[in-house]
């Protein structure tokens, strides 16, 4: 095989104006070109990975197969590259260091002074490369979290700048800055993306395209301003203003014809394009009018509607890629689990993951409401854990039942730890130890998940550490309640639904089935819990 072809993303002026999505289009666009590409994000935290990351500050926890809990961006990815991706792709300076210094515990160094440069950059370049040979990649997007200027991230700048001088013509540096809008005159202002390149190039490095994000799109004058303070070429100046929907932009960044400019810097031909199932997929968002309406109860409501939709991200997405495929606008609000107000305009209602008991009796009554009044409900993890308090109280009457996680004491404890899990809690042990990750289950003939999913054995995430107690499993089928889905070894409840017959569509998962949504291919759950909404 070739050298790699490495493509490193960086961010000017300010984060949040979607470095992630730029860098799974760069990607998408490559892929669509014919090159086998993949992805690897480097986050400046000290945390090991995004496990212990507070969502409302951080982000949603994105849970690949094997179980690396990390960056919401590995969802992007995941979803405008259309495949799985893993541990490889992802670090963390606090990855990085912890497996320098085990390396230098047992002697992986040879006696050597193992010092911050080079060995920490060279540890960044290595797990390039395994990702690179994991995946067999002739071509890899690096995305370095934060921006330029930013002390923690420096040494990420020193690995590209090492990079390159082995690999000069292997090694491309994208910059995604962004422009504000100066409202007085209508002007996008170039001033702080010039002061980002000279950031740069006092790191030794030097753009080889500019993004220019902006609320705008950026004229020929101000693209040529960029081009001749920054030492670049006006048509390596990419403009990107803002869309009514992420799926536009691979199409729109092959407007500005990225990719013509990428590949010839590489010394590259275009083997292919082929973006017809992103145009095909816009155009079929636009053409999504009549709205289907979906409530997501949450209790994170003190962090604003921005962080809300960070921290679920993936279910907001996969709400999206199921209503767009019904050609319906996806309308999403959010009920406060702590004052639920009138649940009677929603088609659906969602409750998604959480942890802890704030909310947790605001979440159990709107699914008393969902239930009685055969409201689509689709219940995400904690979601079919209290899904199953719910019915455990209501219809199988066992007063007070509840999840160990909130009543420790309750008398009767549907949800309950799981077995290995208890030791973990007991030890404080809380990095990485949740039941994580890709498991198999087996789906029952003749129920809403089987004719979702249309087969006998399903691969889904998990990240909990509760599960439905097994001892009440017997008891609430009694009632009437259906474990459609489960662990191979049955030990493990994965899926609750309740009769067709009794309810429209009424599903609980263990696992996070948004996680696995695509554009694409919307999860088969989602498609079908969007299907009977809009049939309400
Ligand atoms: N708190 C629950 C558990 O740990 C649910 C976790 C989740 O929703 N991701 O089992």
């Amino acid at each position: 095989m070739r050298d790699p072809k490495y493509i490193f993303v960086v961010g000017g002026v300010m984060s949040g104006v979607g470095k992630g999505v730029a860098t799974a289009s760069i990607g998408r666009i490559l892929k669509a070109r014919g090159f086998r590409v993949t992805s690897v994000k480097i986050d400046p935290y000290v945390n090991v990975d995004a496990g212990t990351m507070n969502p409302t500050e951080h982000g949603e926890v994105f849970v690949l197969d094997d179980g690396t809990e990390c960056d919401q961006d590995l969802g992007n990815y995941e979803r405008f590259l259309d495949r799985d991706l893993s541990n490889a792709n992802y670090m963390t300076t606090g990855s990085i260091y912890l497996s320098v210094i085990n390396r230098e515990r047992s002697l992986g160094y040879g006696g050597a002074c193992v010092e911050v440069v080079p060995h920490i950059p060279l540890e960044v370049i290595a797990r390039i490369n395994r990702a690179v040979k994991q995946d067999k990649a002739e071509m890899v997007t690096i995305e370095i979290g934060g921006t330029v200027g930013e002390y923690q991230n420096v040494l990420f700048l020193e690995a590209i700048r090492m990079l390159k001088i082995k690999h000069p013509k292997d090694v491309l540096l994208v910059l995604v800055s962004y422009l504000p809008l100066q409202n007085k005159d209508n002007e996008l202002k170039t001033k702080p993306t010039q002061y980002a390149v000279r950031t740069l190039n006092s790191a030794g490095l030097q753009p080889d395209i500019v993004i220019a994000r902006a609320p705008l799109r950026l004229d020929g004058k101000r693209k040529a301003k960029i081009a001749f303070n920054c030492g670049l070429e006006k048509e390596d100046i990419i403009s990107a203003p803002d869309v009514s929907s992420i799926y536009e932009i691979p199409v729109n960044f092959e407007k500005e014809k990225i990719s013509e400019r990428i590949l010839p810097k590489f010394g590259l031909k275009p083997r292919a394009k082929d973006l017809a199932d992103f145009r095909r997929l816009v155009t079929r968002i636009r053409g999504s009018k009549k709205p289907v309406r979906i409530g997501i109860v949450g209790k994170y409501f003190g962090s604003g509607s921005f962080m809300l939709a960070d921290s679920y991200i993936s279910v907001i997405e996969a709400i999206k890629h199921a209503a767009y495929h019904f050609r319906r606008e996806p309308v999403i609000e959010w009920i406060n689990a702590e004052k639920l107000g009138d649940l009677s305009k929603y088609h659906g209602l969602i409750v998604p993951g959480g942890f802890g008991s704030r909310g947790v009796e605001g979440k159990i009554k709107a699914i008393t409401y969902a239930r009685e009044k055969k409201v689509p409900f689709l219940g995400l993890c904690y979601g079919m854990q209290l899904a199953t308090i719910e019915y455990a109280r209501h219809v199988a009457k066992l007063a007070r039942a509840n999840t160990t996680e909130v009543n420790s004491r309750t008398p009767h404890p549907v949800i309950d730890i799981l077995p290995e899990q208890k030791e973990k809690l007991e030890k404080a042990d809380y990095g990485g130890t949740m039941r994580l990750g890709a498991c198999p289950a087996i789906l029952s003939k003749g129920t809403i998940a089987y004719g979702a999913y249309q087969a006998n054995k399903i691969s889904e995430r998990h990240r909990h550490r509760y599960e439905v107690n097994p001892e009440y499993i017997a008891k609430l089928e009694k009632k009437g309640l259906i474990f459609s889905g489960r662990s191979p070894d049955h030990r493990l409840m994965e899926i609750m639904e309740l009769p067709r017959k009794i309810h429209p569509f009424f599903v609980g998962t263990q696992f996070h089935p948004e996680l696995k949504s695509r554009p694409l291919s919307p999860h088969p759950l989602f498609r079908e819990f969007i299907k009977a909404a809009i049939k309400k």
